[in-house]
């Protein structure tokens, strides 16, 4: 990624260290760009300068402001007529898994342990391709924990994570791993295993998540393309258990993840307060209402939709029967109603289900949120603003302003005017630090 640093940008350090002090010195970065995209939603500034102390934003000013240079020690990136976006922010990932042909089988002889490592791959990727933080709404095991620990501990390199664990769901529901195997190869899965039945189950299973390290909760209210299962798309949970897995997150301090397709199931969840539904498939005039009135956000996912129909309908089919016409079924309709839900005032939150496509092509769903009716800016706010407070996380990121962390991306051609250029990071920073050096 920094191949052309050399030629394109002028890096300075200019150490001035004052060994007595030394201690207490902040790490200073000075950032000089074109224009800078700092607040979302609100116009882009031509040329600009950000001061960075640590790993946070101190100041953001117009023009290219010279500093004083004091005590300690400063570093310059000079990137002159670039583009500075916010760190992007992917509301919906699956970061220790990638589909493929054979995935199924997978599962049976797959330990944690490998899909911890596959997901440190994984997990590079997603931050070089401009993502400094991911939700990641389920995932089997105990990898995704240790994933995100070991990235806040900074041994590995990765973006922020907020991670779900298992999502909860209803015997043989969407989010029931069991699907499709001999009865006695798996342990028949409990509430640590996020399946649950009746409101009893439904609380136990929240509370399980969040001791085993859950930040949110991922529920699934209808059925889902890919497991393995001909019982549709439509809603699985009852109302009373959606209303108990909304409850105990709430109260626990979670913002609660609803995947849903069929139009009952997103209804429900709506009506029981989730703070988000995943996909959102077949969404209809009360869904559009409700969501308005919750101020709950749509993660459209069109990405995953468009994924899968092309598996389902490519020469190299590796869908079983019922997987490929739920696939037929529900990818196509996605993008239309990510428009007209755009054009009817829901609020839109970035998120792509990679782990279904590649993990690092998370970009490819900014063209198809523009090719669904957002303008360009509208998607950036998607997957700046609007994420980072699904996120829970509106204090720390979304925006390049004093006191929030310094997680933004360099490109050279501007996003704002031409968005197939977010798929060509130049160089990202998480935390004031240039991933990939
Ligand atoms: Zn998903």
């Amino acid at each position: 990624m920094n191949r052309f640093l050399s030629c394109l940008v002028a890096v300075s350090v200019i150490t001035t260290v004052d060994a007595s002090n030394q201690m207490s010195t902040p790490t200073v970065t000075v950032i000089y760009c074109g224009a800078l995209l700092d607040v979302p939603g609100q116009p882009a500034r031509g040329v600009s300068t950000i001061t960075i102390e640590n790993d946070w934003v101190v100041s953001v000013q117009t023009g290219r402001v010279e500093r004083e240079h004091d005590s300690g020690s400063v570093v310059v990136y000079d990137f002159g007529d670039a583009t500075i976006l916010p760190g992007l922010i992917d509301c919906h990932t699956h970061l220790t898994h990638e589909m493929k042909p054979g995935s199924r089988l997978a599962r049976m002889v797959e330990e944690d342990a490998e899909s911890a490592i596959r997901a440190v791959a994984y997990a590079r990727r997603t931050i070089e391709a401009g993502f400094t933080t991911v939700r990641n709404v389920g995932s089997g095991g105990h990898a995704i924990f240790a994933l995100r620990d070991g990235i806040n501990r900074g041994e590995i390199v990765g973006p922020r994570i907020v991670a779900a664990g298992h999502a909860i769901t209803p015997t043989g529901g969407h989010g029931d791993g069991t699907h499709g195997f001999a009865e006695d190869i798996f342990e028949i899965p409990g509430s640590y295993q996020g399946v649950a039945d009746g409101v009893d189950e439904c609380r136990k299973a929240v509370r399980a998540q969040v001791k085993r390290g859950a930040d949110c909760i991922k529920l699934t209210a209808t059925g889902g393309v890919l497991s393995m299962t001909n019982a549709g798309t439509n809603q699985q949970f009852f109302d009373d258990e959606l209303e108990a897995i909304v409850e105990t997150a709430h109260a626990l301090g979670r913002n609660v993840a609803a995947h849903a397709h069929g139009t009952d199931g997103i209804n429900a969840a709506l009506r029981a307060g989730v703070d988000s539904i995943e996909h959102g498939s077949f969404l209809d005039d009360e869904s559009i209402s409700l969501f308005k009135r919750t101020g709950a956000f749509l993660v459209p996912t069109v990405l995953a939709g468009v994924t899968v129909s092309e598996i389902a309908s490519g020469e190299d089919n590796y869908f079983t029967p019922e997987v490929t016409a739920k696939a037929l079924a529900v990818g196509p309709v996605m993008q239309a109603n990510l428009g007209r839900a755009h054009r009817e005032g829901v609020r839109i939150a970035f998120g792509t289900d990679s782990g279904v496509s590649r993990h690092g092509d998370n970009t490819r769903e900014f063209e198809l949120m523009v090719d669904a009716g957002m303008t360009p800016a509208e998607t950036i706010f998607a997957a700046t603003v609007n994420a980072a407070e699904l996120c829970g996380l509106s204090d720390e990121i979304g925006t390049l302003e004093p006191g929030k962390y310094a997680d933004f991306v360099v490109y050279f051609e501007n996003p704002l005017e031409d968005i197939g250029a977010i798929r060509r990071p130049h160089m990202v920073f998480k935390g004031g630090e240039v991933i990939g050096d």
